[in-house]
């Protein structure tokens, strides 16, 4: 990984020795979060960041945040929905984990929205349809839970703007520009209306004729939507406050004293430091993800290989943690949160890792199927439940890979991965193995080591279904939530389409962790337990380093950064107490 032996860092600079109120480990959404919390509530607060750029795998995501009964619901005419978000998490989370958990969770998000929003510039809008994943179960939504962080002008932040982490290349136009999921539907609109066509158009000239200009003087452009937004809105709040950042730092240890977590012993540009934190440490490392030894000791079999997470979340921010008497929560499901994903080599030699989060897997035409050719899954659900349905499944035939199964129609039309849609020509993904393609489905087949029988029954059944429109199987494009992912154009079922137009096309795709559900067990408070169920005084986790609130159960499109701005938040404000002898 990158470190920066010397970091790039704020307007006022603290030297080493300096004593804080409150020292956050971690510069992702959890903990710049907590950071801006504790600056707000007037601690001297110090963020200790190990890479060399701010944002971590929250740089990298859609940014979305799902927080129920949130003001903009209330303005829609949506009343009383943290009392039905309540009873839908009840339903899927269960025993899983603590129920003071989601209700500390449900009380505070609104509350967090309210504080930060009225003291800095932090600005959101709902998506008013973002089905929640469950939706047979009671209190699913359908939408306005899910906020979508404002567009961010990444120029605002001056020579600090290339200390935010790039999204994953594969999720932006030309690997440097950004887009929204909806931007891009309207893009795609093209040519379907006249207006819509004429919209399309005058939109795609406004963004690249932006990023055209952008390119003069910068690596890449500044429009930062999503989550490279929520992040550098973030970070300039932090930098307006003059909160110290310290890129390329890290902990080694926790320092106690007075029976507190008092502080850290760290690395900065590679010289030992010791620091003061009087009301306490927040850690927010972003959990293990991107650990090879964790991920083997902690994940299910076939472990993991790969990971669409930031390089920086190696679990380092728990080790020490450990050491100072701290428990992690009990081993769940499979201790993580998931996307499948596609693997392949990029120019530069480096592995991409494609999440197939909502784009092609419900879209018509497309199934999903194992080493004997079968379906396991209604191909539309979230990227959660389908990777656990890959586990599930592997257990009586491989599945892992498993493989979406589709024609070149299918890919011209709506992409597959990360091959965009108009694509003209598929011969360099073939050539390197990302896609497979034959004119029959038994030479495909063959090709990807499928069984060509059971391949060839399953595409004929499942051909029959797209014709008559009841996936009688699976369901696919029965619920709310992979109806909403099809193509509102396809009939009778937006979801299901026949493959049937040769060539014939197969992508392989991997459970990848997109982020860790195991991790140190807190309070309502966000206080880390010691192994007896006690608080550690001064010591706190949120985002991905807190064990998981919702007992790794993912109920919908924000779910993580909702849970790691909450308890951010709640951890910052408990510190102040604290700080106030509360
Ligand atoms: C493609 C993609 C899309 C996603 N979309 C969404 C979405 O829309 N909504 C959602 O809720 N979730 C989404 N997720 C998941 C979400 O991004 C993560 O769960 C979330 O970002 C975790 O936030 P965090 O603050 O815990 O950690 P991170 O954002 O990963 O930040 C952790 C930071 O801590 C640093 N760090 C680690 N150890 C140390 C140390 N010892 N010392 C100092 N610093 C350290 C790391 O370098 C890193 O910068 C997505 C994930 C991916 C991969």
């Amino acid at each position: 990984m990158n470190i920066k032996a010397s970091s790039a860092t704020e307007p006022a600079e603290n030297s080493a020795g300096d004593a804080f109120d409150l020292i956050v480990v971690g510069a992702g959404v959890g903990g710049l979060t907590a950071a801006l919390v504790g600056a707000l509530t007037g601690q001297r607060t110090l963020v200790l960041e190990k890479s060399a750029t701010v944002g971590g795998t929250s740089a990298r995501s859609s940014g979305t945040v799902w927080i129920p009964g949130n003001a903009y619901q209330a303005r829609a005419g949506v009343d009383g929905d943290a009392t039905v978000a309540l009873g839908y998490l009840d339903a899927l989370v269960g025993e899983r984990a603590p129920r003071g958990m989601r209700e500390a969770f449900i009380a505070a998000g609104p509350e967090m929205l309210d504080f930060l929003q009225s003291r800095t510039d932090l600005a959101f809008q709902p998506y008013p349809f973002a089905p929640d994943y469950r939706q047979e179960l009671p209190g699913a939504a359908e939408g306005l839970r899910p906020l979508e962080p404002l567009p961010f002008d990444g120029r605002a932040l001056g020579r600090h703007f290339h200390e935010v982490g790039w999204p994953l290349p594969e999720l932006m136009l030309f690997g440097k520009m950004m887009i929204t999921r909806g931007e891009a539907a309207r893009l795609l609109g093209l040519g379907r209306s006249a207006r819509e066509t004429v919209q399309g158009m005058a939109l795609g000239a406004r963004l690249v004729t932006r990023y055209a200009l952008d390119r003069l003087r910068h690596r890449r452009g500044t429009r930062l939507v999503l989550g490279n937004a929520l992040v550098a809105r973030l970070y300039k709040n932090l930098l307006d406050r003059r909160v110290p950042v310290w890129l390329g730092s890290a902990p080694t240890e926790l320092l106690r004293s007075g029976g507190r977590v008092s502080g850290v012993r760290a690395m900065r540009n590679g010289i030992p430091i010791e620091l003061q934190a009087r009301n306490g440490v927040v850690l927010a490392g972003g959990g293990f993800p991107a650990n090879p030894q964790m991920r083997e000791r902690y994940l299910p079999s076939p472990v993991p290989q790969y990971t669409a997470a930031f390089e920086g979340c190696t679990g380092d921010t728990l080790q020490i943690a450990l050491e100072a008497g701290a428990a992690l929560g009990p081993s769940g499901e499979d201790n993580a949160l998931w996307f499948p994903s596609s693997v392949f080599q990029r120019k530069d030699g480096s592995t991409a890792v494609y999440p197939h989060i909502v784009l092609d897997r419900a879209k018509p035409g497309l199934i999903a199927v194992n080493a004997a050719g079968k379906r396991f899954v209604n191909e539309g659900v979230s990227y959660h439940d389908f990777t656990r349905a890959m586990f599930r499944a592997h257990g009586e035939t491989t599945c892992i890979p498993a493989w979406l199964i589709c024609d070149r129609r299918f890919v011209w039309n709506y992409g597959l991965g990360a091959i965009l849609p108009r694509t003209l020509r598929l011969k360099p993904h073939l050539k390197r193995g990302y896609l497979h393609s034959a004119a029959t489905l038994a030479a495909l087949a063959e090709k990807i080591g499928v069984e060509p029988a059971g391949l060839a029954g399953t595409v004929r059944r499942h051909n029959e279904y797209a014709r008559g429109g009841v996936d009688a199987e699976f369901g696919k494009g029965s619920g709310v939530y992979d109806r909403g992912n099809g193509d509102p154009n396809h009939r009778p079922n937006p979801c299901l389409g026949p493959i049937e137009t040769p060539p014939f096309c197969a992508m392989a795709v991997y459970p990848t962790p997109l982020g860790t559900s195991l991790g140190l067990q807190t309070d309502e408070a966000a206080r880390v337990l010691d192994k007896e169920g006690a608080p550690m005084a001064g010591l706190y986790a949120c985002g991905n380093d807190q064990h998981s609130a919702f007992g790794g159960q993912y109920p919908g499109a924000g779910a993580q950064l909702g849970l790691a701005m909450v308890f951010g938040y709640l951890a910052a404000k408990d510190a102040a107490m604290h700080a106030a002898g509360g």
